[in-house]
């Protein structure tokens, strides 16, 4: 095998692995997305019932107060058929009435009060079915990211071990080099060429469509690892392409 052929058996090693890491890529990004969202839904549901504790603790103090207004009322009452002279009662009746509009108010309160809580427990039941759907989906997203890691996983680890292997009669600093572009360019790290005029010997890279100097295309047909002047991507010559750009095959 040639240098170029060496190296295209590792980039294809590689891109099998890419492409299964890639859908369990897919199935971990969709799993977290379940998981914030439903973390977001908790702390919302948690406010709605920090709210409600809120409404009913002003509710309580509210009514107790009510309570404290008609405990005073019924003893005001009691002074006043106890009253011995005109002025003490109308005294007692002028608090008596003082009373009673405070406590109208206090009242108000109380129900625009009651008519929030329930507002309040109609977005808490509303955020608990949110939650339970929710955690459906998150849990159907868990179940599908683990069946895709244990589809893949013996896969991954033959892939790696067939990859290493062939990276191993690889010339590190070329192996670098792939590397590289792989993770610049992910698929188009290597490209085949595309012959633009048969006759003239024309060629152009795959990946970039620029065209490519002649003496490329003796050091591609040799089997020298050869890179794109343009793009930079390693180039190869698939054996169709190299039998169509040699005449004498064809007769
Ligand atoms: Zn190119």
């Amino acid at each position: 095998m040639n240098e170029t052929k060496k190296l295209l058996a590792v980039y294809q090693t590689e891109q099998k692995l890419r492409g299964l890491q890639a859908r369990l890529g897919a199935a971990e990004r969709f799993l977290s997305e379940q998981e914030r969202r439903l973390t977001t839904l908790g702390e919302q549901h948690g406010s709605f019932e920090s709210q409600l504790r809120q409404i009913d603790a002003s509710t309580k103090e509210s009514e107790d107060e009510m309570a404290r207004m008609d405990e005073r009322m019924e003893k005001l009452r009691e002074e006043m058929n106890n009253a011995r002279t005109n002025k003490e009662y109308q005294a007692f009746l002028v608090e008596v009435n003082g009373l009673k509009i405070e406590r109208g108010r206090v009242e108000e309160e109380v129900l625009g009060l009651l008519e929030q809580a329930d507002a309040v427990k109609t977005e808490i039941e509303q955020s608990v079915t949110s939650k339970d759907e929710r955690q459906k989906v998150r849990d159907v997203a868990k179940q599908d990211r683990d069946t895709r890691h244990g589809e893949i996983k013996n896969r991954v680890k033959e892939l790696e071990i067939e990859r290493d292997q062939l990276a191993g009669e690889v010339n590190p600093r070329i192996l670098f080099e792939l590397q590289r572009l792989l993770d610049d360019r992910d698929e188009d790290a290597m490209a085949g060429i595309e012959i633009i005029d048969k006759k003239r010997h024309e060629i152009s890279c795959a990946s970039c469509m620029m065209s490519l100097p002649i003496e490329l295309l003796s050091k591609l047909l040799s089997g020298a690892l050869t890179s794109c002047s343009n793009c930079g991507c390693f180039l190869y010559l698939d054996e169709d392409t190299a039998a169509e750009l040699q005449p004498t095959a064809k007769r």
